[in-house]
């Protein structure tokens, strides 16, 4: 404030220009100059511009075209408009923004497939790269990799009903905050919520402790089980709190459709062939999958001493069962209908 070391000023746009040239994206036959932070990147305009809308509009009324109407980013053009110096014949922007943390890496992601993205069949890219490339690919408005990602995320974690363990447990929280972010996403939500709700909290002895989540995970620790909990519970406060709140209510509703369950299971017939109700031999499995009770719905119909011969009568049974399919099959359905803010 007064006369404080150097490096705490608030950088001036005509500061001396120190740079690093990008060890990647710095072609020799480069026609554009951009630079974030100290880092300046040498590349082709052309590309740029048809890939980016952002960097189309940029480019165009860097060249004294005036937009019919303005562009929906108007006001970050005219910033990094108003940056522009040349250096050796060529144009160089700062695009430096606020509140943009990672824009140095997820901006060279983006230029990266530009020139690679064929790569990304034969190794896709990692999930956490997805996420920054997708950062910068709405940023810049480069439609065709904001596509990319959002198949590519929701191909991690398919809107399928959950016939086994939560699939991709390092997309959960992450996969809730990103969809609420971006709307492309949003098929993720209804996964990414029941995966939540199940695992949220989850047996302590049946933790998978190899280390592949980074979300809800016991990862960097090995004292898994006794910090399992603590963890999961730092990791879910990532949430907003508005969908903590649904998160709970989530949990809630499918303790409750446990009562929808034992109720089918409480059918007899009419016939009087149907001796008695086997609920009993249910309950172990309700207590196992108090907030998972799809999961419990395929395991009572895998489980053969609920309809073991002789319990329900042969007529009752497949009835039992047909009901319990649409029981289910309900449950998934309005899920839909619980995680809508
Ligand atoms: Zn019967």
């Amino acid at each position: 404030m007064d006369g404080g070391p150097e490096e705490n000023a608030p950088q001036a746009s005509k500061a001396p220009k120190t740079f690093i040239k990008h060890e990647t994206h710095w072609a020799a036959d480069g026609s554009l100059l951009l630079q974030i932070g100290d880092t300046r990147f040498k590349v082709l305009k052309s590309r740029l511009v048809s890939e980016s809308t952002w960097f189309a509009a940029l480019i165009e009324q860097r060249s004294g075209i005036v937009p019919a109407e303005p562009f929906p980013d108007q006001d970050e053009i005219d910033r990094v408009l108003a940056t522009v110096e040349e250096v050796d014949g060529l144009d160089l922007f700062y695009l430096d923004v606020d509140n943009y943390p990672n824009h140095l890496e997820s901006f060279s992601l983006l230029l990266t497939s530009m020139s690679n993205a064929i790569d990304y069949i034969y190794s896709p890219p990692k999930l956490a790269d997805t996420v920054l490339l997708l950062e910068a690919a709405d940023f810049y408005r480069a439609q065709r990799y904001v596509d990319f990602c959002i198949t590519y995320i929701v191909g991690l974690l398919p809107d399928r009903m959950p016939g086994g363990d939560p699939a991709n447990r390092a997309l959960l929280v992450k996969g809730v905050k990103l969809a609420r972010r971006y709307p492309g996403l949003s098929l993720i939500l209804r996964p990414a919520f029941y995966d939540l709700a199940r695992l949220w909290p989850a047996d302590d002895d049946d933790d998978d402790d190899d280390g592949q989540y980074d979300d809800l995970s016991v990862a960097d620790d090995d004292d898994a089980t006794v910090n399992g909990d603590a963890k999961r519970a730092s990791a879910l406060e990532k949430l907003e709190s508005s969908d903590l709140v649904l998160l709970l209510d989530i949990q809630k509703r499918l303790v409750f459709a446990w009562n929808d369950i034992v109720d089918i299971m409480e059918y007899k017939c009419e016939s009087a062939l149907c001796h008695k109700h086997h609920v009993g031999r249910i309950h172990h499995i309700r207590r196992a999958m108090a907030f998972d009770p799809i999961r419990g719905i395929h395991m009572i119909l895998a489980s053969p001493p609920v309809f073991a011969k002789g319990h329900y009568c042969a007529e009752s049974t497949p009835k039992i069962r047909e009901m319990l399919r649409k029981e289910r099959n309900r449950i998934w359905k309005d899920i839909h209908l619980w995680y809508v803010p």
